[in-house]
């Protein structure tokens, strides 16, 4: 048994503080809008347009544009491709998220099983996430209900407490991702717009607040320091160095914990490399270092 103390914040809980931090500050925060990057190259300021649902517009005149809009968002792809390099790694399988409405059985639990990875973690008091490793052609169609519960209560080898409504499924691909450089003409990308980490290591969140921190900094450099464009010129070096950091962890410990428990995807040999890997982590006492690391960085 294995016990590590963290103190985490759920993501939809920092986003809904952000928020409120944001409005009270009159921040104006539009949903559902459409918004393009214009002149981020040229010797003109850049200007990002948005129309929201209910067809209002705005254009915002700016030196720099901070593309924080996720992996499919609009910032990257106004980079053009010739300027901008994907580094990529699959990892062969996915993962099948599951939101239920129902408690968890533990704060967080986790189980390596012939059948694969399972997840568990609380989501307040009503409700939980869990994650089942799956092949990548599985379709959600597959994980009827009954199926679900079937499994979960199979990989954690323990009846789950409540068993209840499913509000959501859906499969995330495992894959890494990083984009190079980070910055182009006055535009900077931060988060998943510039990298993707698999979820296993649950450093995506973690790395973009990383992104905003150092363009922050940068930026607030170049307004103090008679424009400077030191900082903003080293943002890119600075978070490659970073987020090439963490994906090194991310895929040692994403590759460790699906090869320990499925020998089925690549085989007995590195099935048997993985159990001796964990072993080596648990008699050294580093197991406690790494869950510890590993759970304050979940969302
Ligand atoms: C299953 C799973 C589990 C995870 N668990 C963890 C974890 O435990 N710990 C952790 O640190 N990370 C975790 N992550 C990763 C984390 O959720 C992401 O890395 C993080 O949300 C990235 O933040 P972001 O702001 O860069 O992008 P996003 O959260 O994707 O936000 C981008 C925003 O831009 C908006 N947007 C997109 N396109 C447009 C457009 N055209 N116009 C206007 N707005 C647009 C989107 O609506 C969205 O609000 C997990 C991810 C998955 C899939």
């Amino acid at each position: 048994m294995i016990t590590a103390t963290a103190v985490s914040a759920p993501q939809q809980v920092l986003i809904r503080n952000l928020i409120d931090v944001f409005l009270s500050d009159d921040g104006d925060l539009r949903f559902d809008a459409e918004v393009s990057v214009e002149n981020i190259a040229g010797d003109e300021r850049p200007l990002v347009r948005s129309r929201d649902s209910a067809g209002s517009t705005k254009t915002i005149s700016c030196e720099f544009v901070a593309g924080c809009d996720g992996d499919r968002g609009v910032s990257r792809a106004a980079i053009p491709s010739e300027s901008l390099t994907r580094y990529s790694h699959e990892y062969g399988y996915a993962w099948l998220t599951i939101l239920a409405e129902v408690p968890a059985n533990h704060q967080s639990m986790m189980a390596l099983h012939p059948r694969g990875f399972a997840g568990q973690f609380a989501r307040g008091p009503h409700a939980s996430r869990f994650y089942l490793q799956c092949p990548l052609d599985s379709s959600t169609a597959q994980w009827t209900d009954e199926r679900i519960w079937d499994e979960l209560e199979t990989r954690f080898g323990e009846p789950m407490a409540a068993k209840g409504p499913i509000a959501s499924t859906q499969l995330v691909p495992l894959r890494s991702v990083v984009y190079s450089p980070r910055s182009y003409g006055r535009l900077y990308l931060l988060g998943d717009a510039a990298h993707i980490v698999p979820p296993m290591s649950a450093k995506g969140m973690n790395l973009a607040l990383h992104d905003a921190e150092v363009l922050a900094n940068a930026v607030v450099h170049y307004q103090t320091n008679d424009h400077d464009f030191s900082l903003l010129d080293g943002y890119s070096s600075t978070c490659l160095r970073h987020v090439w950091n963490y994906q090194a962890f991310a895929t040692w410990w994403t590759e460790l914990v699906h090869n320990a428990g499925d020998a089925s995807h690549q085989g007995e040999f590195r099935h048997q490399i993985a159990r001796a890997d964990l072993a080596r982590l648990f008699e050294s006492g580093s197991a406690n270092r790494l869950l510890s690391e590993f759970i304050a960085g979940l969302n």
